[in-house]
């Protein structure tokens, strides 16, 4: 007989923003700190997820709730045998989010805040620049809405912190709510 593991409680982390907010780098280095200390933790990232999972949506509010939607069915399964899931994906619906919220239960909703300002000055993916020349139709933020959380678990200013102090302000709210040792 092999050992019983401890029973761990599994959690989805989600992260929520503008593109170029922050989500990724920060799900990231939550990723690298959760695996050194050998948690059990999967990332779903939106950009991966869409190359695969929900391969073939588009941009339209039926489209994008229905990424969402699948996107929040796998974290349901693997928070619920004890992973911790890191869910990085603009969402910019709020009926959705909470629909999802709703159906995992362990959840911490992470509202990565930068103005849009910022994200597109930033423009790490060189997306802002093809929505402004008319490239891209449907960019949150630019021709598409974004609808901020109105009540985050926690809620990073990217603008204004280190990406370090973004990632202790989710440690922090995991181990207040009893997700980690
Ligand atoms: P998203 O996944 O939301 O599209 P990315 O993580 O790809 O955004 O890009 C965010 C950019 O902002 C990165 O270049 C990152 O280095 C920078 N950044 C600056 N401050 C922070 C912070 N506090 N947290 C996360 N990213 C930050």
């Amino acid at each position: 007989m092999g050992q019983i593991q401890m029973k761990r409680r599994g959690v989805t982390v989600w992260f929520t923003g503008l593109s170029g907010a922050g989500k990724t780098t920060i799900s990231k280095a939550v990723e690298q700190e959760l695996r050194s200390q050998g948690y059990l933790v999967e990332v779903l990232d939106g950009d991966i997820v869409r190359q695969n999972l929900t391969k073939g949506l588009g941009f339209s509010k039926e489209d994008r709730d229905e990424n969402i939607r699948r996107i929040g069915f796998v974290a349901h399964l693997l928070t619920r045998n004890g992973v911790i899931v890191l869910v990085s994906a603009i969402s910019p619906y709020r009926e959705i989010r909470r629909e999802v919220k709703a159906k995992i239960g362990d959840f911490v909703e992470v509202f990565v805040n930068a103005p849009l300002e910022v994200c597109e000055k930033r423009d790490v993916k060189g997306l802002y620049k093809k929505a402004r020349a008319g490239e891209i139709k449907h960019f949150t933020g630019i021709d598409d809405p974004y609808e901020i959380p109105t009540n985050p678990d926690v809620e990073c200013h990217t603008d204004i912190e280190t990406e370090a102090e973004s990632v202790a302000k989710v440690w922090q709210k995991l181990q207040a709510f009893g997700y980690l040792d």
